[in-house]
């Protein structure tokens, strides 16, 4: 038996036959007799091919998984026909390259050129550049994929949405890849199919065909596992399976602690497909929407109507159920090109979130308004994030009466909304009593939180052994924090990872939280565990 290390993405386990998946591309390329003119005319029928067949994927995209997912082959189209990579290849035939030869440079220069920029988004670019060459290579050599024909642990490089979007989904019984990150395609893509995943794993082409094991969780794959293994992790999968059902009971019962009180179970979303998922495990409302992921995914600012419209249909789909956006959360870890940010010393304790907002007004007037429109749809609150100082809120109120004499003056539709503080900072803890005179609720970050209080980089990998998430000095704030909120009328939540750690449920309910917000799957599991403390 060998073992592979990697990064888990998605938990669970599967068992299968392994699929190594190559990029399959013409090995030689023969001296072209063509003219430069014919190679130009045999360029322009493949990359047409390619087109049709990128718009027959985006149609399946968006019946199979849904229009965020299909998204990206609209980008794969425009590429395709982008100015610039077409001047390129069009300028290689013409001084004496054949169309190949011309594709697989653009190919390497324009990946090359995407994979050295800042942005994450853009940086991303770099394997769809790939992967529109590969296709049009591909059509030109007469090279097909190889087809995975029965479930399959599949392992790859880094699989791109044309891959996983042409194979048969029934056929994945996990993803593994070479390279990739939290958010490459691999990972979406498995967490929406909800099987198994991993990143980062360095294995050896040869197990191609071996049995093995994925275990999600760890990031473990054993291949070639003897008998006794297979038998300890086939039990290990039964269990998961057996619990995943037995979860389901849960579904429809209401949240309340042995003393009775009612807790508000919210689920932590991204974007509208979590919300769906946030649903189908019974999430009371939503505890945070991360509103930056609709920035991150964009290469310019999102305008006002794509922000309403994202709200709108969050709002919609939660109906009754209460719904807390985040405001712009941006800096730190979370980098923007088009923001133009400076490259800063302490990132972590820099220009970020509440603190761009403010001095950059326009960019945090567009969410408010937009924010405003869709508060008519649904149940909404707002929260801020990155509070230090009380002059901080009692500045974002001034905003507010701002944007809602200016939607006022328009005629536009309003409704008012809860407003609320995130707890991520140990001085917004401190002053709890002032800024919760100001507010309706709030919501404890303990990611941020914890980095603050402990002075410890959230991003850093070899800090792990000194992070304690329980450390007394954190309860303490979490005690002030509650008190004061409760003093005054506020309700308190929790919606950092620290709310799903199920060891912790019991104190924190005794702290008093009366909101605690978890990622969609981890809803029924927190419900259960909190029913079962009668
Ligand atoms: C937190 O800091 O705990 C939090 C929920 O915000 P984020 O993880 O997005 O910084
Ligand atoms: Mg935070």
């Amino acid at each position: 038996m060998k073992i592979y290390q990697g990064k888990g993405v998605v938990g669970g386990i599967a068992i299968g036959r392994i699929v190594v998946l190559k990029e399959n591309l013409a090995q030689n390329n023969p001296q072209s007799t063509l003219s430069s003119t014919e190679e130009l005319d045999r360029f322009k029928v493949a990359k047409a091919q390619a087109i049709e067949e990128i718009n027959a994927l985006y149609q399946k995209a968006l019946r199979e998984v849904g229009e965020e997912e299909a998204m990206i082959f609209e980008v794969h189209s425009m590429m395709l026909e982008d100015l610039d990579f077409n001047e390129f290849i069009e300028g290689k035939i013409t001084q004496g390259s054949n169309a190949l030869e011309a594709i697989s440079e653009a190919k390497e220069y324009f990946s090359t050129l995407f994979a050295q920029m800042d942005d994450e988004y853009m940086k991303e670019r770099s394997a769809d550049i790939v992967d529109i060459a590969n296709r049009v290579l591909k059509i030109l050599s007469g090279v097909k994929d190889r087809e995975v024909l029965e479930p399959s642990i599949i392992l790859a490089d880094d699989l791109s949405p044309s891959q996983t979007l042409q194979m048969q989904r029934d056929n994945f019984l996990a993803l593994v890849t070479r390279y990739g990150s939290m958010n490459s395609h691999t990972a979406i893509l498995a967490r929406t199919m909800g099987i198994p995943a991993c990143i980062q794993m360095h294995f050896d082409e040869s197990v191609d065909g071996e049995v093995a094991i994925l275990d999600g969780e760890s990031g473990r794959l054993y291949v070639n596992p003897s008998e006794e293994i297979l038998e300890e992790f086939r039990a290990k999968r039964e269990q998961i399976v057996k619990e995943q059902s037995q979860l389901q009971d849960y579904k429809g019962k209401p949240t309340i602690t042995k003393e009775g009180k009612k807790i508000m179970l919210y689920a932590n979303i991204g974007n509208l497909e979590d919300a769906k998922s946030a649903l189908q495990n019974d999430a009371e409302g939503i505890g945070l929407f991360r509103s930056e992921f609709l920035y991150l995914q964009k290469s310019t600012y999102p305008t006002e109507q794509e922000q309403f419209e994202a709200y709108k249909e969050v709002l919609e789909l939660m109906g009754e159920r209460k719904v807390v956006i985040r405001t712009l959360d941006i800096g730190a870890d979370k980098r923007i090109d088009y923001f133009d940010l400076d490259i800063e010393e302490n990132p972590a304790l820099g220009y970020r979130a509440i603190r761009i907002c403010l001095d950059r007004e326009e960019i945090f007037k567009t969410q408010l308004r937009a924010l405003y429109r869709a508060s008519v749809y649904g149940k909404l609150s707002v929260m801020f994030p990155m509070i230090t100082s009380l002059w901080e809120i009692v500045e974002i109120k001034k905003i507010l009466v701002d944007v809602r004499e200016e939607l006022e003056r328009e005629g536009v539709e309003y409704a008012d909304f809860e407003l609320g503080v995130m707890i991520e900072t140990p001085a917004s803890a401190l002053i709890a009593e002032d800024l919760a005179k100001e507010v309706d609720f709030f919501s404890i970050g303990t990611n941020d939180l914890t980095q603050y209080t402990l002075a410890l980089d959230r991003q850093n990998p070899k800090l792990e052994k000194f992070l304690d998430p329980h450390h007394p000095a954190l309860l303490k704030l979490f005690e002030m924090v509650v008190e004061a909120g409760h003093k005054n009328q506020c309700w308190v939540g929790i919606c950092g990872e620290l709310a799903g750690d199920l060891s912790m449920t019991q104190k924190l309910l005794k702290i008093g939280f009366d909101e605690f917000s978890v990622s969609p799957k981890s809803i029924l599991g927190l419900r259960k565990t909190i029913l079962s403390m009668q």
